[in-house]
């Protein structure tokens, strides 16, 4: 009925969250049970419903590194016996399997793992033979890990929005990214309990913590009823739109229109506003209307003085705080990772790594202006950075410093120069070559890429400088 592209889509979708809400289950189940059994408990807990016999050729794992590797032969599967009952198939057709195997797995490692399935029984193969990898791990615009991304992985969207071609349907089922993930990570759990609610939610932080995700977030989990999301800053809350909350446009007979309105800057709404925009908000929740997400600065909870007291007790009850990148130490450096993978897809480029001093750096960093801060600092890397190169902390530093918000900001570190030489021969592991090639890299940002102003720069010619950044790369 769905005919055969969509067909696989339901079925790796349906796998796919039976896999995931497995682990869930035997996580929350076994607390005590040591992480690699119960991962591993994926392959018997396949065995046992019957569906296949698992058998490991090789699994190797680092939850902590998010690393994982696996290749495993599948016996008796049913979906490749119950296919070639007709005829033998031209591609593998164990596709809820498939997708049982890449849900369990993602759980665990919190990320995406694909599997794919390279051999079929279906297909006149004694066997299957699936092999599983980090999505990152398939390289860039991996067909099927596109798919995995837009269509599968989307265990977080309890949408019952039909695949339709509008865009609020696209909307509604976009998959939270492994970015979006992490930044959610430390409100996950509250986000999930609010998200069944109507009622309105607010989410403070301060600038660049990610409340909007939190609030796309919180739209997407009430996408069963609410299908569109609008923002409106503070300020411009007027008098029009009270009256609309207060008078929700009835459902029409197709479907229930439901509207998540993301108010930004909730403090901003002119004060003679307030009080009729906290009587709009508690009619519109009497009467089914839209949805109310507030946005706000960061705020001690006993002092919201933007607020008038009638919008106050109407929007704080339920309250998330998004925590700036400082409170979230140990957490630095996995965001900044994701974030480089997202941005260097986004840029074209084949996603770099960061050297140890880099990697460090970016977690000792306090990241003042958070994620949006931790953002421009990435992109400034990227669009400098040599193809194939790593990121090493001098480029970091200097994006840091070309973009810190103003001098005082120089206090926290972020500002010194690059290279300081007493404390470069303090350190540990510091090299002439390994300075020197820093030296290149950072005339290179500074030149944004151009050769031959870098070279420029430290006094030498073009050809000297491409010829020494060889050397330097081949004695690295
Ligand atoms: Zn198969």
């Amino acid at each position: 009925m769905l005919g055969e592209k969509e067909a696989r889509v339901f079925l790796l979708r349906l796998g796919f969250m039976s896999g995931r809400s497995d682990a869930r289950f035997v996580r929350a189940g076994w607390p005590n049970l040591d992480i690699g059994d119960a991962f591993t408990a994926g392959t018997r807990l396949h065995t046992f419903s019957g569906v296949v016999r698992v058998e490991t050729v090789f699994n190797t794992y680092d939850f902590r590194k998010k690393r994982f590797s696996a290749e495993f032969l599948w016996r008796d599967s049913v979906e490749a016996a119950e296919f070639s009952k007709t005829r033998l198939a031209s591609e593998p057709v164990c596709w809820t399997q498939l997708g049982y195997a890449s849900g369990y797995a993602s759980e665990f490692f919190d990320t995406l793992i694909v599997y794919k399935e390279i051999e079929c029984a279906a297909q006149g193969h004694s066997h299957c033979r699936v092999v599983g990898k980090p999505a990152d791990g398939w390289g860039l615009n991996d067909p099927e890990v596109m798919l995995f991304r837009e269509r599968i992985d989307v265990a977080d969207d309890i949408s019952t929005v039909p695949a339709s071609r509008s865009s609020a349907a696209r909307a509604a089922s976009t998959s939270l990214s492994s970015l979006d993930r992490l930044i959610l990570m430390p409100v996950r759990d509250r986000l999930d309990r609010l998200a069944a609610t109507t009622l309105p939610v607010l989410i403070t932080g301060a600038p660049g913590t990610g409340r909007g995700i939190a609030a796309r977030y919180l739209h997407r989990g009430s996408a069963a009823t609410a299908t569109n999301l609008r923002r409106v800053v503070g300020m411009q809350v007027d008098l029009a739109l009270c009256a609309e909350l207060a008078r929700p446009v009835k459902a029409t007979r197709r479907a229930p229109q439901r509207e998540t309105i993301v108010i930004d800057a909730v403090e901003t709404i002119p004060a003679d506003i307030q009080p009729h925009f906290a009587r709009a908000v508690e009619e519109s929740m009497a009467e089914g209307g839209p949805r109310i997400l507030a946005i706000a600065d960061d705020c001690q909870e006993s002092e919201m003085p933007a607020f008038s007291t009638e919008l106050h007790s109407v929007l704080s009850p339920l309250h998330v705080r998004m925590p700036p990148l400082a409170e979230r130490e140990g957490e630095r450096l996995a965001l900044a990772h994701a974030m480089l993978q997202e941005l260097a897809v986004r840029m074209g480029l084949e996603p770099p790594s960061f050297e140890a001093g880099a990697k460090k750096l970016i977690e000792t960093q306090l990241w003042p202006g958070n994620l949006r801060q931790m953002r421009g600092v990435l992109i400034a890397v990227l669009n400098s950075l040599i193809t194939g190169a790593t990121i090493s902390a001098a480029q970091i530093e200097i994006a840091l410093a070309r973009l810190a918000p103003n001098p005082r900001n120089s206090a926290t570190g972020s500002g010194k120069s690059a290279i300081d030489p007493n404390q470069l021969l303090g350190s540990d592991g510091f090299s002439l070559n390994a300075l020197e090639h820093s030296l290149y890299e950072i005339a290179m940002v500074q030149a944004q890429g151009n050769l031959s102003a870098a070279a420029r720069m430290l006094g030498l010619t073009r050809a000297q400088l491409a010829y020494r950044i060889d050397n330097a790369r081949r004695s690295k």
